[in-house]
């Protein structure tokens, strides 16, 4: 479990990180129409053509790296999407100190 303190965290984003974390789900054509991917669970950023495993009846993207179907694409991020990655990381996978 990776902690964070709050005073590290970039809060500049506009993403609404409830909607996009049900864009992680069936999330295949998203995947498709974006040039990276991005994961919040391993924080990695890669090239959306990496991706070769998909879930769900092959809706659902898996990382590469860490086999988490925690991916974004960048085609649906307005933000910087590592920002919004730390972000989503912190709500759905991480104890926050303050
Ligand atoms: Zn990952």
């Amino acid at each position: 479990m990776i902690k964070y303190k709050m005073d590290n965290i970039l809060v500049s984003i506009s993403e609404n990180i409830d909607d996009l974390h049900e864009l992680s789900q069936n999330n295949r054509d998203i995947i498709t129409r974006s040039n990276n991917v991005g994961c919040f669970y391993c924080l990695n950023i890669y090239p959306s053509n990496q991706v070769n495993y998909f879930i769900d009846c092959e809706k659902t993207g898996l990382c590469v790296y860490c086999h988490v179907d925690s991916l974004i694409g960048d085609s649906v991020v307005k933000s910087n999407l590592k920002d919004v990655l730390i972000r989503m990381k912190i709500k759905y996978f991480s104890t926050i100190i303050t």
